[in-house]
């Protein structure tokens, strides 16, 4: 971005994560020395590019969350709340935190905890031609089908046009305050897809393959290996 503007920072870290099977909510799972969220926020803390962090916890988990950011010395992380029952309600909540004067808004998920610099700096950089916000993808090595309800395909679909999406995503600050007010926000799987919604313009920048979603135990244990590879 050309001239220097507020960017705030959404952890989305509300998603009980079932399929890792731990006691804990995914986002407190251990993660090597550190609870897993802990490595997204210190990732975030460390970018020069972004002035304050809001964290989005279960219920119950808001102190916890303050306590560890202030631990592993996460200065910029002092907010935290309570998410809601999707994960565009956690947004929307974790939004709702944030400072008016924020010309930009970062979100992140905590299930997500390798988050390179180089990665935030694509993401902030690629602002361009007026975008309304900014998403990291990766083109896919599988062939995709469009399936019906009984799992007859209807289609192929053209491999070269499709992307998966990564976070952090992030959004000029009026556009998504205004996607998340949507009453149907609950249907949206990315951040993006709201802005979509409302006639915003969405660019892409690169991915990063490491920057890997933790859904099992087997995801968690390839991050660690992602990690102490590094
Ligand atoms: O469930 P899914 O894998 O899409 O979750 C992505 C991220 O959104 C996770 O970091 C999870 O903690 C968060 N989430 C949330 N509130 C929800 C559901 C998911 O903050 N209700």
């Amino acid at each position: 971005m050309a001239e220097a503007v507020a960017v705030w920072a959404v952890i989305v870290a509300a998603g009980s994560g079932e399929r890792l099977g731990a006691e804990h909510p995914k986002a407190f799972v251990a993660f090597g020395e550190n609870p897993l969220i802990a490595a997204s926020v210190l990732a975030l803390d460390d970018h020069p590019g972004i002035d304050g962090i809001v964290l989005v916890v279960p219920a119950g988990w808001e102190e916890r969350a303050t306590f560890m950011a202030d631990d592993i010395g996460a200065g910029k992380a002092s907010i935290a709340v309570a998410g809601g029952a999707s994960r565009s309600d956690s947004v929307a909540l974790g939004v709702a935190e944030v400072p008016a004067d924020a010309a930009v808004i970062l979100v992140h998920d905590a299930a997500r905890p390798i988050v390179p610099a180089a990665l935030i700096d694509r993401v902030l950089a690629g602002f361009v031609d007026g975008a309304d916000g900014v998403i990291p993808v990766l083109p896919i090595a599988d062939t995709v089908k469009r399936v019906d309800a009984a799992g007859r395909v209807v289609e192929t679909l053209d491999r070269s046009e499709i992307r998966s999406v990564q976070t952090p995503q992030a959004f000029q600050a009026e556009i998504f305050r205004r996607a998340l007010a949507a009453p149907d926000r609950s249907t949206g799987t990315d951040c993006a897809s709201l802005v979509e919604r409302v006639g915003g313009t969405v660019t892409t920048v690169e991915g990063d393959p490491r920057s890997l979603k933790i859904t099992t135990r087997s995801d968690l244990e390839r991050a660690l290996e992602l990690v102490d590879a590094d």
